[in-house]
């Protein structure tokens, strides 16, 4: 057996004569990993949050738990760790379940011989690698589809299914809610006069301004270029107010690099019975559009 990267199996079994011919067979196949031997899933558990393991042969009937849920369980508490489960001829059909739940192969004891097992263990890591890097690159897909790549908030398409969910809220328990959107005042300047870089850090810098203010529950995210869209639910138009402006004096007077001010217009407005996605978002906008007209860096509510 090729051991370049097997140093550590884990051999969760409790009759003595099942993992000696186990270990029998894996030094047969000049397997030179080290093969630990525990009687208890408890053990197991312990051993695998203290040490790492390659693989792990699982007999699924234990003293401290049997049937499917050792599997769970095991995978529960160590879900990176490749698993190869061990069944009796009378309950192979916990194998093929155990495979639907995440373990990556199965074996029937009786049935096995030292190049099957050889070759369960290589699949079952490689398996497992494939699994993971699966895995990586779903989570960071599904991370791209919701979230702005410069700012780290949540983009448009996520915004706009969160507003759905808001407005549903708000119509079946009448609770109030709010829409601020904002717009940075002269933005191409900035990328004009700084360069883009410098742009882009703006954008940043006001993403993380607006999340260190705002409570768990309100919902920002980059709505366009330069533009925001703040939903606050729970809140009314008086209140919606009082935090765009105080949103307003936060930028106008931070200081984004070197004295570099930055200044937003801000467009406020609150729910109506009425009201769907478009029309909501349409109002704040079209009262942001005022707040430009009338000077900018300033709020308008509609
Ligand atoms: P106003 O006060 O009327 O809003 O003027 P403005 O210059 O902010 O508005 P305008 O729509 O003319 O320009 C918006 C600018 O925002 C132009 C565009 O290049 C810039 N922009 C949009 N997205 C980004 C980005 O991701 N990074 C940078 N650096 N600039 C961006
Ligand atoms: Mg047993
Ligand atoms: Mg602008
Ligand atoms: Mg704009």
């Amino acid at each position: 057996m090729n051991n370049n990267n097997l140093h550590t199996v884990l051999m969760i079994e409790d009759d003595p004569g099942d993992s000696l011919l186990i270990k029998e067979m894996l030094e047969q196949q000049e397997c030179k990993a080290r093969i630990v031997n525990v009687e208890r899933l408890s053990e197991g558990i312990c051993f695998l949050q203290q040490n790492h393991c390659d693989v792990v042969l699982l007999d699924m009937n234990l003293p401290d738990s049997s049937g499917l849920s050792t599997m769970t369980r095991l995978l529960d508490a160590a879900p990176t760790t490749p698993i190869v489960v061990l069944t009796g001829l009378s309950d192979e059909s916990f194998g093929i379940e155990s495979l639907k739940s995440g373990a990556q192969d199965y074996l029937v004891k009786g049935d096995i011989d030292g190049r099957v097992l050889k070759r369960s263990i290589f699949y079952a890591v490689e398996r497992k690698k494939l699994e993971i890097a699966l895995k990586q690159t779903r989570d960071l897909f599904e991370r791209q589809a919701r979230i702005d790549y410069l700012t780290g908030i949540y983009n448009r398409l996520m915004f706009t299914e969160l507003l759905e969910a808001e407005l549903q809220r708000a119509r079946r328990y009448g609770s109030e809610l709010s829409l601020i959107m904002f717009d940075l005042d002269h933005f191409k300047n900035i990328n004009d006069t700084h360069g883009h870089n410098m742009g882009d850090h703006v954008l940043k810098e006001i993403a993380k301004l607006v999340s260190d203010t705002i409570r768990a529950h309100d919902i920002i995210s980059r709505w366009g270029g330069e533009e925001f869209m703040l939903l606050a639910p729970k809140t009314d138009f008086h209140q919606a107010a009082i935090l765009a402006e105080k949103l307003r004096v936060l930028f106008e007077t931070h200081d984004f690099s070197d004295g570099l001010q930055v200044t937003a217009s801000f467009g406020v407005t609150q729910f109506r019975g009425d009201d769907h996605a478009d029309s909501f978002t349409a109002r704040a906008d079209e009262a942001m559009y005022m707040a430009k007209q009338n000077g900018r860096n300033r709020i308008e509510t509609m």
